[in-house]
């Protein structure tokens, strides 16, 4: 062959490869469809390598994926590709949960079956999914809807029946006028206590309702130390138990009654100079005098019309009215006058608290507006206050902190400290004496309550109870599991559930004597299904039990568990309590569910404020994966902001990533070496640095993987090829060192931009396909390490000049780099400097 004809078919091998461009939806459908026939991301048992369990919170399919189902799922899908590629056989499912308000609202709209609008939504989102090229492993799809699912939901509410830890009990439950559904307290919010979903002021209805003894479990629950979640998280679980330690006291009425009330200061029982009742307390009527009874009866009434958010709201000027009535303070038998007061809730302790003006602010202004008598028990002590005794008539605000008891019986002189609970000497001395006197005793009280299961609605999992007159409540036998809901109902706002209104669903037989008995019509909260759902995903389609044994004991727990902060008071708490009850009753192990928590932030609109359909300022995925390609979109998502932090949307700010993409095509696949030195010919110095560049950069983006810093993963990348395209240009191709900084880039990518990548890997570089079956690559750290170091120097504590010398240098070394240079040359002025000090090579410091 001539040597003209070889330059022939090079310039056609040039022409070709440069019309190798960038053609991302193509590329991107071709592997996906591959990754799918290979099952690429299947994750089965292996117990060869170290299991790693990445979990993501699960949509409710409410139709098209947002921009911020995105921003949750694709950051951590990256992370899991990562992990895979490090080694671990890593489990990352997805599935839908499908129950819902939203789903039932719209078959009331609208008429179409929520079962059927859901599964059509799960279709379109599942497609949604797989254009992310994300590394869900479908074949662990699980549906909380599909009764395949909803038949071990039901089993789990027998096994909790069966272990009494859910109950019936009439409650006054939050109710949702619009929706016409009971709400649990967490779905109910804002200062004005409206419907989370609809907005709508909420209401009190009384009816009889199924509850989860979640209480049981309230200390346990505020115990973290097992599991790596984020402190905001945990604070905000610790708040909403609210757990306070204190005692329980027996006042009594004068004709006897018992009052039992908690208080967190029993050191300031001397104090209690009277007490408030929730209007709604069961005394309240037998104890109002004749002449009160007219106002008690009035103030109960308006009471009643508030939420109890309206009534507890610290702003709130106190109101209340006097029964006529007196107790007993037990601890010095003083005649104290009972009121009633709005601020008094019913559901929150005893329903009577004791009022200590002189020590609680609002029991001061409460006493103030009425003229009830103060008497201070504590007096301040110590510098900042003079020794003036505190007076009662002419307080002008309550003494909340610590002092020396008074007025206090046998308890003058101790001192109170502000220590809570037993750590306070003061509380701890009057604890041990009520109860050897038997009139109150240690007592913790929470802020926590009881799990409200039942939900008045039809689109949810069917309590799997049965109502006899003879026998009660018991279980639909295990065997006849699921209920499944009846498929003919009628879509009727009534506010009833459409399975109450059926003819004939709810009549069965008693699971005991076979008589004619009553299904309960009431379905589980949602947050049901989601308590256990991680679970499901270990074997969707098992069906001797909610899960495999040999799968949970492979796989549980949760490694990885990444979602929005907002679940922080419900999910979050209702599947760690869940976990906990399952452990206790035998069926899951260990103490946590899920080890390690990741909150993401949440993507703004790009006015900054929320995004949302009826704005029409949300960002479609959709299109911008039509315009980019999924894997400029991924990378983006997790370039445009911290991601626990969160940003507004900036749709300026993906054209920036998807130059740095085409570039990084670009490079691998233009062979046009025109401009270029001839490969090869690199200096030492150029090899040496693109190493440096390559491994620092490898380096730090394995750190940022680890620390779910997906930013300047990007940042990183985008570093290092501006470097690789400088090196190339200086002749660095061809070159072993160009051949490893192509390899460990493109693995690097991997994770970012899978579609891309695999190109790159399989067909451009002909390396073994998959990349994302290779070994992430190890740092050589010899390689990373910097030639030189730049030191500022200080002069008389002021920086005058820089110096770069080498990174071995020794400290003399430095001294004499630094005495050398202009900027101190300059400031010196030819005299001695007193002293010359290297800091820790960071530094150098002259004194002159
Ligand atoms: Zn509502
Ligand atoms: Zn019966």
């Amino acid at each position: 062959m001539t040597a003209a004809k070889n330059r022939e078919i090079e310039k056609e091998n040039n022409t070709t490869n440069q019309d190798r461009s960038y053609q991302p939806r193509a590329l991107e459908e071709k592997w996906q469809a591959k990754w799918e026939a290979d099952k690429l991301y299947r994750a089965v048992i292996d117990e060869t390598r170290p299991k790693h369990y990445a979990l993501t919170m699960l949509p409710y399919p409410s139709g098209d994926l947002h921009i911020g189902h995105w921003f949750s799922m694709i950051p951590p899908d990256a992370r899991a590709r990562f992990k895979r590629m490090q080694g671990y056989n890593v489990m990352f499912p997805m599935g839908f949960d499908a129950f819902g308000l939203n789903a039932e609202n719209a078959a009331i709209k609208d008429g179409i079956h929520p079962m059927k609008r859901t599964f059509q939504n799960i279709e379109r989102m599942r497609s949604q999914m797989r254009s992310m090229g994300t590394m869900f492993d479908w074949e662990r799809e699980a549906v909380s809807a599909d009764p395949e699912y909803y038949k071990w939901t039901e089993w789990f509410f027998i096994q909790l029946f069966k272990h009494g830890l859910a109950y019936r009990k009439m409650a006054a439950v939050d109710w949702c006028p619009k929706d016409n559904t009971t709400l649990a307290r967490e779905q109910v919010v804002g200062e004005n206590r409206v419907c989370e979903r609809c907005g709508t002021p909420v209401i009190k209805k009384e009816l009889e309702q199924w509850f989860f003894r979640a209480t049981n479990y309230a200390d346990e629950l505020l115990r973290f130390d097992e599991i790596d979640w984020p402190e905001r998280v945990k604070t905000l679980q610790t708040n909403w138990i609210g757990r306070s330690e204190g005692a329980s006291v027996i006042f009594k009425t004068e004709a006897g009654d018992p009052i039992e009330i908690f208080t967190t200061r029993p050191d300031t029982l001397w104090g209690a100079t009277f007490m408030v009742f929730s209007p709604e307390h069961p005394l309240v009527d037998k104890i109002t005098t004749p002449e009160y009874r007219t106002g008690v009866e009035a103030y109960k009434l308006q009471a009643a019309r508030q939420s109890d958010i309206e009534r507890e709201a610290v702003d709130k000027e106190k109101t209340g009215v006097f029964t006529g009535a007196y107790a007993i303070n037990p601890v010095n038998e003083e005649r104290v006058p009972i009121w009633i007061a709005d601020y008094v809730l019913m559901s929150y302790g005893t329903g009577a608290i004791m009022a200590v003006p002189a020590h609680d602010e609002r029991d001061f202004a409460f006493a103030r507006k009425y003229g009830l008598k103060v008497v201070p028990v504590i007096q301040p002590v110590g510098a900042s206050h003079d020794s003036t005794p505190l007076d009662g008539d002419t307080m002008e605000a309550a003494h909340e902190h610590e002092g020396v008891m008074i007025n206090s019986g046998p308890f003058n002189g101790v001192r109170a400290t502000n220590d809570k609970g037993m750590k306070n000497p003061a509380i701890k001395a009057v604890v041990e004496w009520l109860e050897q006197k038997g009139i109150g005793k240690r007592s913790v009280n929470y802020r926590y309550r009881d799990w409200l299961i039942s939900r008045q609605r039809y689109w949810g999992a069917p309590i799997p109870m049965v109502h006899c007159d003879v026998h009660g409540w018991n279980p639909v036998p295990e065997d006849q599991l699921p209920v499944t809901l009846p498929d003919d109902v009628e879509w009727k706002p009534t506010g009833e559930s459409p399975l109450k209104l059926h003819p004939t669903w709810k009549n069965t037989t008693c699971p005991v004597c076979g008589e004619p008995a009553t299904r309960e019509t009431d379905t589980m909260d949602t947050f049901m299904c989601s308590s256990w759902y991680h679970l499901r995903y270990l074997s969707p389609h098992y069906d001797k039990g909610p899960f495999d044994e040999a799968e949970y004991n492979y796989w549980m727990p949760v490694d990885t568990y990444t979602g929005g902060i907002e679940h922080a008071t419900m999910h979050l708490l209702y599947t760690r309590f869940f976990h906990k009850a399952l452990r206790d009753m035998g069926i899951t192990e260990g103490n946590e569910p899920m080890m390690q928590l990741r909150n993401q932030g949440m993507v703004l609109a790009e006015d900054h404020s929320k995004m949302s359909k009826s704005r029409g300022n949300v960002v479609a995925p959709d299109d911008l994966v039509n315009k980019y390609g999924a894997d400029t979109v991924r990378a983006y998502l997790m370039f445009f902001a911290r991601w626990e932090m969160g940003a507004p949307w900036d749709s300026q700010g993906i054209e920036g990533t998807a130059r740095w993409l085409r570039r990084t095509w670009t490079l691998f696949t233009d062979s046009d070496d025109s401009s270029r030195r001839t490969p090869g010919s690199a200096s030492e110095e150029v090899k040496r640095n693109l190493r440096r560049r390559v491994n620092q950069t490898l380096r730090r983006v394995t750190n940022d993987f680890e620390n779910f810093e997906f930013n300047t993963i990007i940042s990183g990348l985008m570093e290092l090829l501006n470097e690789m395209y400088k090196a190339r240009e200086a002749g660095a191709a061809g070159t072993p060192e160009w051949d490893e900084a192509t390899e460990i880039y493109i693995q690097m990518l991997a994770p970012v931009a899978p579609h891309m990548a695999e190109e790159l890997w399989t067909n451009q570089l002909g390396k073994p396909y998959s990349v994302h079956q290779q070994k992430w690559p190890t740092v050589d750290e010899a390689a990373a390490e910097e030639d030189t170091i730049e030191l500022p120097i200080q002069i008389n504590g002021k920086v005058r000049d820089r110096i770069t010398v080498a990174a071995d240098a020794s400290e003399e070394d430095i001294k004499a780099a630094a005495l050398a240079s202009e900027g101190v040359k300059k400031h010196l002025e030819g005299k001695e400097p007193k002293k010359v000090i290297v800091a820790n090579k960071r530094l150098v410091s002259v004194v002159v």
